[in-house]
């Protein structure tokens, strides 16, 4: 499109990053220290911080210990618990961006609503009709910020505040109300076991049970924290120290031999033992395997539920009413609050935004059956259009953290190979399918497909779109690009020999 009357000039730049959270802000900082000034980061809400941002639900927390929940480069030695608090971990990422000199790379409500390549470049738009001109794309856009709402008859209807656990009002005041909890993933425990303690009552709506591995949220030992504060090298032991110990939980999933998985099922079978009433107990037991559904970690989930003003309710939801939620048994639980703790569409990726590759690819169209990445950073057809934790990325076992900083060394490389030789670099289709068949066939042996689950790792076809690899494993395939697995061909203009 031309710029005319009333159409504002595309602005252009070497590479635009869409995302201001861990990954964006990640990509931004791989940037400047390469030299490269000339990127910016569209960020479609007024901060950024992504997940930090969003989600300031009561007791809101992050159940990766917070030494290793930060960047490997500048682990997070601040947070005086093992656990770090939503608001801590905002904070962390606002500093390191300010840090590392990003604010000026920084544009808000800025939000992406389509990209298509003209041959040469990416021709960018937002929701408010800004056109960016970008050589290089990275979409850095987080999987887990697209509100899931669950399709409930009557919820206009009721008189009571009903908010989405990622869209909460911190303002609201739970002291003495009745409140609703919709939901039992790893959102809806942190809520549970802080807002029990403030409300007058508390509903639990149970579709499924969960497994929960009990860790209780410690303050770091004062030992451990001057040790971290005195020296880089010894906020590196001790974020080495955490990394070893959250692998062994996490990768046993991928990796655990069944001695492993034996003895941490204990813990998380002798946790639920604990829980004083038969029949509250009988109501908490799953009916799937350990580790099928992302294990929820809590240390004041089990004695949340067991306060005399908290009941977990296992019949159906039928509907809203005025007064509250109406179960299939008949029976109306009063409400004043609802928390739709539903989760979130997290295989939207990219979408909606559209996206445009080579020849007029549509990538919807593209993702119509599979969702064909190569190792997640790169799809076929959208030439210097790479991903952070696009599809198959091994974010069910690991440390999302660590997973970003793997996957925006390679997409640094590929921007180096693209401003270094004036290239459109892409992966082909067939090494791209062999990567999906690959974590595909790989996927169908864990217990998130085996488990007798439904979870947020499944696709439609309930195969994960999670890759079941370990760290070393990823660290290894995201080593360096295999560039026979790449069209590099020279953008037009340029004299550099394809290869
Ligand atoms: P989630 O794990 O997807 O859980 C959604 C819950 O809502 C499930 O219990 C689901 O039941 C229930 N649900 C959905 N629709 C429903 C309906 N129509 N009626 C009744 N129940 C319904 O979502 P989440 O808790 O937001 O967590 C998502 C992911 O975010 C986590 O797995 C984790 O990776 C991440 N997270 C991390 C932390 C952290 O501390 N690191 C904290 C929060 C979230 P079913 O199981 O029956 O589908």
């Amino acid at each position: 499109m031309r710029a005319g009357a009333g159409v504002p000039a595309a602005r252009e730049v070497s590479v635009l990053v869409i995302g201001a959270g861990a990954a964006g802000i990640l990509m931004g900082i791989g940037l400047r220290e390469r030299g490269i000034e000339d990127f910016v980061i569209l960020e479609k809400a007024g901060s950024l911080g992504g997940t930090w941002r969003d989600n300031v639900y009561p007791g809101v927390a992050c159940d990766v210990p917070a030494i290793y929940y930060s960047y490997s480069f500048a682990p997070n030695t601040s947070a005086p618990m093992r656990y770090a608090t939503g608001r801590e971990l905002w904070s962390y990422f606002d500093s390191v961006a300010t840090d590392r000199g990003l604010a000026g790379h920084l544009r808000y409500g800025a939000e992406v609503t389509s990209a298509a390549w003209n041959g040469t470049a990416w021709e960018v738009e937002t929701a408010s009709g800004e056109r960016w001109t970008a050589g290089i794309v990275v979409g850095a856009v987080g999987r887990l910020h697209r509100p899931r709402f669950p399709d409930i008859p009557g919820m206009a209807d009721f008189a009571g505040v009903v908010r989405h656990a990622s869209q909460w009002d911190p303002d609201l005041d739970l002291r003495g109300v009745r409140l609703g909890v919709i939901g039992t993933g790893s959102s809806s425990v942190q809520i549970v076991s802080a807002a029990s303690q403030q409300v007058a009552h508390l509903d639990l709506f149970q579709r499924t049970a969960q497994w929960v591995y009990p860790r209780a949220n410690e303050p770091v030992a004062e030992a451990v924290r001057a040790e971290m504060l005195a020296s880089p090298e010894g906020a590196r032991k001790h974020y080495a120290a955490m990394e070893a110990e959250s692998l062994r939980l996490g990768e046993i999933a991928v990796s655990g031999t069944a001695e492993q998985v034996e003895a941490r099922n204990q813990v998380i079978r002798d946790a639920l033992a604990a829980v004083r009433d038969p029949v509250l107990r009988a109501k908490l037991t799953p009916d799937y395997d350990i580790g099928c559904k992302r294990l929820v970690i809590s240390g004041t989930f089990y004695d949340a539920v067991q306060r005399p003003n908290v009941d977990v309710v296992t019949d159906g939801i039928l509907r809203f009413e005025r007064e509250g939620i109406r179960t299939t048994d008949g029976v109306l639980h009063p409400l004043d609050v609802v928390v739709l703790a539903t989760g979130f569409h997290a295989d939207n990726y990219l979408r909606p935004m559209r996206v445009r590759g080579a020849g007029g690819v549509d990538l919807e169209e593209l993702w119509a059956d599979v969702f064909l990445t190569y190792k997640s950073v790169a799809v076929p057809h959208l030439p210097n259009f790479f991903l952070i934790n696009g599809p198959f990325s091994p974010g069910g076992s690991l440390n999302i953290i660590a997973v970003i900083e793997n996957h925006a060394a390679f997409v640094l490389q590929l921007v180096d190979r693209v401003l270094a030789e004036r290239v459109a670099i892409a992966p082909d289709a067939g090494s791209s399918a062999a990567f999906v068949d690959r974590m595909r066939d790989r996927a169908k042996g864990t217990v998130w497909y085996t488990g007798g689950c439904t979870s947020w790792y499944l696709d439609r076809d309930g195969v994960p779109l999670v890759a079941p690899m370990t760290l070393s494993e990823l660290r290894a395939e995201m080593a360096e690009p295999v560039w026979a697995d790449f069209d590099v061909r020279p953008l037009a203009g340029s004299c550099s020999a394809a290869s």
